[in-house]
């Protein structure tokens, strides 16, 4: 007989799934998640495996494991000592899967659900500012950003000049076709060097969320063979002028992003913006009023 209920005959299935005295522990777990109904261990073994980022994957894990530790430790408890209520057992599992979250280096994706889950369990969710800065006087900095859909992988990139009154100088984006997300990164590059000689600027801040492309200026590793060409003409045209590269995060340079974005809808090969692009007014004036952006990490 079920030791919990005292209504059933004992079994693992209806132990950990259908006591009426274990429901409450799987229905607290679906709600944290939105999902899943937990009804045998195959539904514990896929929501694990389910998608995630590393630090809620780990808190899955968790949370499951210190589930069915605690049925296994309710029953014994009212086998031979005193029961456990089910709100208490849920603290503890609440409990030990913070200490887990919290002890691990494991990071979070950039969205809300990450954000919710672990906040729920009390986990450190380590945000850390990022703010796009506007260049000095004289010069003019250029953002550039390249992006990735769909399979096969179509990309495009994209790239804004402001000067130092945070004024908005031109813009473009492109479409790239098939190519992979790293060839998309340094064609906007080399498509945004291009433009600036073309401008004749002489003092120029590159900044770019991708460290491989930095790292092909400043430890001047090797770059995709296809732009071999284009590549060393740019770096010709940058050891002429007053030239700077810098990374920063993608919360930070969400006006080439969003371009980037913008030619999976108008598939240019290239196009070239005078004026400030409506559908980017938002992603500007966050950068030209220094809004906080925030990553966690
Ligand atoms: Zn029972």
């Amino acid at each position: 007989m079920c030791t919990l209920c005292e209504k059933h005959e004992e079994s693992i299935q209806h132990l950990f799934f259908e006591c009426a005295n274990v429901l409450p522990i799987w229905s607290w777990v679906q709600h944290i998640f939105l999902t899943y109904d937990f009804s045998n261990k195959e539904d514990l073994l896929s929501f694990i495996k389910s998608d995630g980022s590393p630090l809620v994957k780990l808190v899955k894990l968790a949370v499951i494991i210190f589930s069915i530790w605690m049925i296994w430790r309710m029953r014994n408890y009212a086998c031979f000592q005193d029961k456990i209520e089910v709100s208490r057992a849920i603290l503890v599992i609440k409990d030990l899967t913070c200490l887990v979250g919290n002890s691990s280096k494991a990071s979070m994706k950039n969205n809300m659900f990450d954000f919710n889950v672990l906040k729920f369990f009390g986990i450190n969710t380590r945000p850390l500012p990022v703010r796009w800065e506007f260049p000095s006087l004289g010069w003019v900095k250029i953002n550039t950003d390249g992006a990735a859909r769909a399979y096969p992988c179509l990309v495009a990139c994209g790239s804004i000049f402001r000067g130092s009154m945070r004024e908005f100088i031109g813009a473009f984006s492109a479409f790239l076709d098939v190519q992979t997300a790293l060839v998309a990164e340094f064609y906007a590059v080399i498509y945004a060097l291009e433009e600036a000689q073309k401008l004749g600027l002489t003092n120029v801040w590159l900044e770019c969320d991708s460290a491989l492309v930095c790292a092909a200026f400043t430890a001047r590793t090797n770059v995709p063979w296809m732009f071999h060409n284009r590549w060393n003409t740019c770096l010709n045209y940058c050891g002429k002028i007053r030239f700077r590269v810098s990374h920063i995060f993608r919360e930070g340079n969400v006006c080439a992003d969003k371009l980037a974005n913008l030619e999976f809808i108008h598939r240019e090969s290239f196009h070239w913006y005078n004026g400030l692009p409506f559908s980017l007014f938002l992603e500007f004036f966050i950068n030209r009023y220094s809004l906080l952006m925030y990553r966690f990490c």
